[in-house]
């Protein structure tokens, strides 16, 4: 069997590898995008919140990326539009308990909970703030994954449905033959770690296991907006099941669901939502992949030719048209933009 010969092999057919591949594609770059879609994969298992503001409200150690996050929600809308996904523009609901003022300046407007309740039915009762966040949207990640494949495909990509392995002479292994990329861009979440002669930047990744419930379609309004309450959200999806989300394991990187991490979750829930914690619900587990800053690692790698996009944590999915962006800039030599320093893969070398 003769190789396949290429301009450059995605490693990783998740939320950034199909990102990456559409990006290239439509830069008319010849590409190869392998990997699996493997139902239990981060990007598979996502809420698909597309919310800078909540996060960097909520979660602390997204609080330094504000820009960073800020950017990439503004790359959403031209992405979308140029890539076929639908990008709900739902707005999202942040709950925050009667200690709240104590905590950092809250985004958004506040809201009565009779408002927030005709945009969220769902939303039963709350006795603290509970504010409106217009601007944040979400994707369903199914259908951005299928419609960037597809982009992938009708751009003259290639597909390799399956994972790759490195060979010693510089190839890349698939179970249908060799592939001779003069590029790589390894793009397999916390999996990049575990690449054999992989650059040693990936040797700083770290899990972070992530269990979610789902529920049956048509529970909750598909447009409403998502609500992030103390200890559990709820993201409606587009076939109008719930999302509820998520728990945060550092540097746990099992797959197995837990029966205490769901009643943890249904039990945070019942505090805003106790009609939509009595309903039956499914576990799904997902591992992100997270680095040392928090921040991801986005271009070239200590080895030749090959260039990372991995490590997004929590927030693949927001980040993922920007990062694209910014590894489509490299290899065309451009200049990938203001936030290329702080992502550098080299930026954890010893001086
Ligand atoms: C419960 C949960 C909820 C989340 N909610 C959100 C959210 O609402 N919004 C948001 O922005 N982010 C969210 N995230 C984070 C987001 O899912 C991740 O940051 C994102 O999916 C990372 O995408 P990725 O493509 O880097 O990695 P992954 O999704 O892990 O994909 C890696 C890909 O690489 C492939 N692969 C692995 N090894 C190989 C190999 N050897 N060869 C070829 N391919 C290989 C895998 O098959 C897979 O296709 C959530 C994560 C979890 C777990």
């Amino acid at each position: 069997m003769s190789d396949l010969h290429t301009d450059v092999l995605v490693v990783g057919a998740g939320a950034v590898g199909c990102a990456v591949a559409a990006q290239l594609a439509d830069r008319g770059l010849e590409v190869v995008l392998a990997g699996g879609r493997d139902p239990q994969t981060a990007s598979r298992v996502a809420a698909g919140m597309v919310a800078p503001l909540s996060e960097t409200a909520l979660d602390p150690e997204s609080r330094d990326a504000g820009p960073i996050l800020d950017a990439a929600a503004a790359a959403w809308p031209d992405f979308a539009e140029r890539f076929g996904l639908s990008l709900r523009r739902c707005g999202g609901l942040v709950l925050r308990g009667p200690d709240a003022a104590a905590g950092p300046e809250a985004p958004g407007e506040s809201i009565a909970l009779a408002d927030a309740r005709l945009l969220a039915p769902f939303l039963e009762v709350w006795q603290g703030d509970i504010r409106w966040l217009a601007g944040e949207s979400a994707v369903d990640p199914a259908q951005a994954l299928a419609a960037l494949e597809a982009r992938v495909l009708a751009d003259g990509g290639r597909r390799v449905a399956g994972p790759v392995e490195w060979a010693a002479d510089g190839a890349w292994r698939s179970a249908g033959g060799r592939i001779r990329p003069r590029r790589t861009v390894i793009a397999a979440g916390y999996a990049s770690r575990g690449l054999p002669h992989g650059p040693a930047e990936l040797s700083v990744l770290q899990p972070i296991r992530g269990q979610i419930l789902q529920g049956a379609p048509g529970q909750v309004q598909a447009m409403a907006p998502f609500v992030r309450g103390p200890g559990a959200y709820v993201a409606p999806q587009a076939d109008g099941s719930a999302m509820i989300g998520a728990t945060m394991d550092a540097g746990v990187g099992d797959l197995a669901a837990s029966d205490r991490d769901t009643r943890r979750l249904v039990s945070a829930l019942s505090a805003f939502a106790p009609g939509l914690a009595a309903q039956h619900m499914t576990a799904r587990v997902g591992v992100r992949a997270t680095t040392p800053d928090a921040l991801p690692l986005v271009g070239p790698s200590s080895s030749p030719g090959v260039l990372l996009a991995t490590g997004l944590r929590r927030n693949g999915w927001l980040l993922a048209p920007l990062v694209a962006g910014m590894i489509a800039d490299y290899l065309a030599g451009e200049d990938p933009g203001p936030h290329a320093q702080r992502l550098r893969p080299r930026r954890f070398e010893r001086a």
